[in-house]
Protein backbone atom coordinates (compact mmCIF):
# COMPACT_ATOMS: atom_id res chain seq x y z
CA UNK A 1 0.00 0.00 0.00
CA UNK A 2 1.11 3.32 -0.86
CA UNK A 3 0.39 6.55 0.61
CA UNK A 4 0.45 10.56 -1.12
CA UNK A 5 0.05 13.53 1.00
CA UNK A 6 -0.98 16.81 -0.46
CA UNK A 7 1.40 19.18 1.38
CA UNK A 8 -0.59 22.30 0.31
CA UNK A 9 -2.98 20.76 2.20
CA UNK A 10 -1.25 19.62 5.48
CA UNK A 11 -1.64 21.39 8.17
CA UNK A 12 0.69 18.59 10.60
CA UNK A 13 -1.64 18.07 12.77
CA UNK A 14 -0.44 14.32 13.69
CA UNK A 15 -3.52 12.57 13.31
CA UNK A 16 -2.32 10.26 10.71
CA UNK A 17 1.10 9.75 12.82
CA UNK A 18 -1.27 8.87 15.67
CA UNK A 19 -2.89 6.28 13.30
CA UNK A 20 0.19 4.64 12.25
CA UNK A 21 3.46 6.02 13.07
CA UNK A 22 5.37 3.63 11.65
CA UNK A 23 4.23 5.30 8.23
CA UNK A 24 3.72 8.38 8.67
CA UNK A 25 5.77 11.18 10.89
CA UNK A 26 6.04 14.62 11.64
CA UNK A 27 9.83 15.98 11.24
CA UNK A 28 10.41 19.11 13.32
CA UNK A 29 6.65 19.03 13.60
CA UNK A 30 5.87 20.53 10.18
CA UNK A 31 6.89 18.05 7.50
CA UNK A 32 5.22 15.01 7.03
CA UNK A 33 7.07 11.92 6.01
CA UNK A 34 5.40 9.08 4.92
CA UNK A 35 7.63 6.18 4.60
CA UNK A 36 6.89 2.75 2.17
CA UNK A 37 5.15 0.48 4.18
CA UNK A 38 5.58 -3.63 4.95
CA UNK A 39 2.79 -5.45 3.63
CA UNK A 40 0.63 -5.98 6.25
CA UNK A 41 -3.46 -6.09 6.82
CA UNK A 42 -3.41 -4.48 10.61
CA UNK A 43 -1.20 -2.20 9.35
CA UNK A 44 -2.91 -1.37 5.96
CA UNK A 45 -6.17 -1.26 8.42
CA UNK A 46 -4.48 1.65 10.40
CA UNK A 47 -2.89 3.33 7.06
CA UNK A 48 -7.07 3.93 6.09
CA UNK A 49 -7.90 5.22 9.17
CA UNK A 50 -4.96 7.46 9.12
CA UNK A 51 -6.51 8.48 5.50
CA UNK A 52 -10.00 8.68 6.78
CA UNK A 53 -9.55 10.55 9.87
CA UNK A 54 -7.26 13.44 8.07
CA UNK A 55 -9.39 16.52 8.33
CA UNK A 56 -7.47 17.90 5.38
CA UNK A 57 -8.43 15.39 3.34
CA UNK A 58 -4.42 16.09 2.27
CA UNK A 59 -4.24 11.61 2.39
CA UNK A 60 -4.37 9.29 -0.69
CA UNK A 61 -3.91 5.87 -1.09
CA UNK A 62 -2.65 5.07 -4.30
CA UNK A 63 -1.94 1.29 -4.60
S1 LIG B 1 -3.74 13.96 9.31
FE1 LIG B 1 -3.71 15.12 7.39
S2 LIG B 1 -3.32 17.24 7.96
FE2 LIG B 1 -2.75 15.92 9.70
S3 LIG B 1 -0.55 15.55 9.44
FE3 LIG B 1 -1.64 13.86 8.49
S4 LIG B 1 -1.85 14.46 6.33
FE4 LIG B 1 -1.33 16.30 7.48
Amino acid sequence: MAVEVNRDLCEANGLCVAAAPEVFELENDEELIIREAPADAELAARIKVAVASCPRLALRVTD
